[in-house]
């Protein structure tokens, strides 16, 4: 099997990059200011997002739609953005012969409703109301059964046309979205290094190397952020997991995506045990996963080194380090073989990594993701401080 053609495409070959939003406005109060900003793209806006977001966001942008003179509906796009979901809400686009989608929400109904826009043709402003993905940013959607589990993703025309990021919005949303996000965005650096580090393209380097940066970024800023939340600090760590992740995905492009926590994550998500836990969550323990598989079959000492790192920071900010963190402690061998064997189906990212995975392999990994050897268990707490400058996996 060719693993990844792009690498020997001729120089010759036509790439597209969406790098980002047209327009990001972004501040405490960020809605209530972007009125204008809304009206220019259309006058009757179809507003996509789930209950509890729909809720909170009316009150704040009911009155400016208004005031606008624009008129709008809105739709709970569902549990899932599913194929479903989807039709349903095309159907919704033409009833209301809308002009504009407008996404609210985390990442799946921003998904639905940037996807809803790409298929109608239409323009599309995203509201994130957590900072658990960069998907207010992307131009990209994953799909999901009704079920719940990962089925593919799709690459989208653009990027959306406005973000709107509101700090007093995010701020609504529990704590751990925000932990999630974080899980969500630190998984660039160990994915983008295996899959591009070693591109020469400019592009690949530059968002290489920014992954690396926002992995920087989160480990010095996370614990405080977490600490005051609404601070300074805190909108860091928000702007790293909402906007810089977006960006490298952007800058990245196809060729600068995800490797295997991120398949194992697919995996996850076909267990409806699972469904509990967010996406970056479940990418977060991934992240363990590929590392204690580039451990065991690689022999790779700097994985060791980062796997131990990261147990120390997921501590610190509650991130799942293991599948009884994931509470699925419960879970039977046969189950555990049914997500590795969905993670290593022929089309998965896991098999970016630099060597052949089986599931039997996989499913030794995802059991031992806290494993230590005896003598750094000793040193644990001495030897294992989280050093942002020399660490290089
Ligand atoms: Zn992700």
């Amino acid at each position: 099997m060719i693993k990844s053609t792009h690498i020997f495409q001729p120089a010759t070959t036509l790439f597209s990059l969406n790098i980002g939003p047209a327009q990001v406005i972004r501040g405490k109060n960020a809605l209530a200011q972007s009125g204008e900003a809304i009206a220019s793209l259309g006058k009757n806006p179809l507003i996509v997002g789930g209950n509890r977001s729909l809720d909170i966001i009316q009150p704040h942008l009911q009155p400016l739609l208004k005031s606008h003179n624009l008129k709008f509906t809105q739709v709970n796009y569902g549990s899932d953005c599913s194929e479903t979901s989807l039709a349903n809400l095309r159907q919704a686009v033409v009833n209301q012969k809308a002009d504009l989608i407008i996404g609210i929400g985390g990442g799946k109904a921003l998904d639905a409703a940037k996807l809803l826009a790409h298929q109608s043709y239409l323009p599309i402003i995203t509201i994130p109301t957590s900072a658990a993905t960069c998907a207010a940013w992307t131009a990209l959607s994953n799909i999901y059964s009704d079920q719940g589990a990962f089925l593919y993703d799709i690459s989208l025309a653009r990027c959306p046309e406005l973000l709107i990021l509101d700090y007093g919005i995010i701020k609504t949303g529990p704590p751990r979205t925000l932990v999630a996000g974080i899980g969500d965005a630190i998984a660039k650096w160990y994915e983008a290094s295996v899959s591009s580090g070693h591109s020469e393209q400019t592009m690949i380097i530059s968002a290489v190397q920014q992954a690396r940066v926002l992995r920087d970024i989160l480990f010095q800023k996370s614990t405080v952020a977490l600490e005051k939340l609404g601070g300074e600090t805190w909108q860091e760590v928000v702007d790293a997991t909402v906007l810089l992740a977006g960006l490298i995905g952007g800058i990245g492009g196809a060729q600068c995506r995800t490797v295997a926590a991120h398949a194992i994550h697919n995996g996850l998500t076909h267990l409806c045990a699972s469904h509990d836990t967010l996406h970056g969550e479940k990418v977060a323990y991934g992240i363990l996963v590929q590392l204690r598989l580039e451990e065991m079959l690689q022999g790779n000492q700097l994985a060791i080194t980062a796997r131990q790192q990261l147990l120390k920071f997921y501590n610190e900010i509650g991130l799942p380090k293991s599948l009884n963190d994931l509470g699925l402690k419960e879970i039977t061998l046969s189950e555990l073989y049914n997500v590795a064997e969905v993670a290593c189906n022929p089309n998965s990212e896991i098999h970016r990594l630099p060597f052949r995975v089986i599931p039997e392999q996989l499913v030794a990994a995802m059991v031992s993701t806290t494993i230590l050897l005896e003598l750094e268990k000793q040193n644990l707490g001495t030897n294992l401080d989280v050093d942002t400058t020399t660490n290089s996996q």
